[in-house]
């Protein structure tokens, strides 16, 4: 099965013609209030694909944290999962405007809270994964713990380090996959000192930069680029080029979660990593079309669907 190393965020987000300016009010089209945050996105994503999925979610003591256990079931994940500490609950703000561009602002609150004595407490747990995700909604010590109790078990680690930061030496010493998007990658090429294509490049592109990043630790590195497909490329052996399903783009927001998880999925069960891409583009599209997330991360008809379609 999968670990999912999460995170829960109470997802708020407004549909508006344009992006609000500072100091202005808008009426919004609609208003969306969803379960979300990343690592609840990879779990649902997994889980919805059909894969065992575990893994821990911290949660506060406010009212927005009685929207977890619900969403959990919803999605047929253990009640297990969840983690509940003292104060907010993490939560985020978001605008998507006609064009599908969107800004939003997310506050961690509880996931803040998960680190190495809780990875600890879960070793048995982490242990007995096949592959074990987290991503950077949760913090290092956290993330560092769990791949290290994955790694002594022989479990596979997958990485997004999403949103941003540097993620720490060990960490990336640990990751075996790392799924990242253009910006994430950049970022990455910067602090390495290596050099990045720039943000139009095709994902050919991508390579040599990929290749710079086996270095820090990762066996295979994959870079999304949303409407342009994904590049995948394993040390030792040729990149793989994956282009993006066409689909009419609506929001796309949790793509690159809805992506991970496919790939997660297609991996564990053994697939070769053409189709378990294939699978990871078929599920980042599914989830482009349409607004909101949760919702949207296909079952395995949908992802039938898209890959047929
Ligand atoms: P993130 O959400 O992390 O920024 P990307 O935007 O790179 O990630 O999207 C991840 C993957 O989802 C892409 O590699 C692609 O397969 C799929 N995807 C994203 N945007 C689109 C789109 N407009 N049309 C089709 N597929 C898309």
């Amino acid at each position: 099965g999968l670990f999912v190393l999460g995170s829960f965020v109470v997802a708020c987000s407004a549909t508006v013609a344009r992006l609000p300016r500072a100091g202005e009010s808008l009426q919004a089209q609609a208003f969306l209030v969803e379960p979300g945050g990343k690592g609840l996105n990879l779990a649902v994503g997994a889980r919805r694909l059909g894969a065992t999925v575990d893994g821990l979610f911290a949660i506060g003591d406010d009212a927005l944290a009685a929207l977890a256990a619900p969403a959990l079931a919803r999605a047929g994940l253990p009640a297990a999962m969840l983690r509940r500490f003292p104060g907010p609950t993490g939560a985020g703000i978001g605008f998507t405007d006609a064009a599908g561009e969107n800004c939003l602002a997310v506050h961690p609150g509880a996931n803040a809270r998960l680190g190495a004595p809780e990875m600890r407490e879960a070793a048995d747990r982490i242990a007995g994964a096949a592959l074990v995700l987290a991503q950077f909604e949760v913090g290092d010590d956290a993330v560092a713990e769990a791949f290290r109790i994955a790694r002594a078990a022989g479990a596979r680690t997958l990485l997004n380090p999403s949103p941003f930061r540097a993620p720490a030496r060990e960490i990336l010493e640990r990751t075996d996959i790392l799924v990242v998007n253009a910006v994430e990658a950049a970022a990455l090429a910067g602090l390495l000192g290596a050099s990045a294509p720039d943000g139009e490049a095709q994902p050919a592109e991508w390579e040599g930069l990929a290749r710079a990043l086996h270095a820090s630790g990762p066996g295979l590195v994959v870079v999304t680029l949303g409407g342009r497909g994904a590049v995948a490329v394993p040390a030792g052996g040729a990149a793989l080029v994956r282009p993006a399903f066409r689909v009419a783009a609506v929001d796309t927001l949790g793509a690159g979660d809805a992506f991970a998880a496919g790939l997660a999925v297609g991996l564990a069960e053994g697939r070769p990593l053409p189709e378990s891409l294939r699978m990871a583009a078929a599920c980042g599209a599914c989830v482009v079309r349409v607004k909101g997330v949760f919702d949207a991360l296909p079952d395995r008809a949908a992802l039938a669907a898209m890959l047929g379609g």
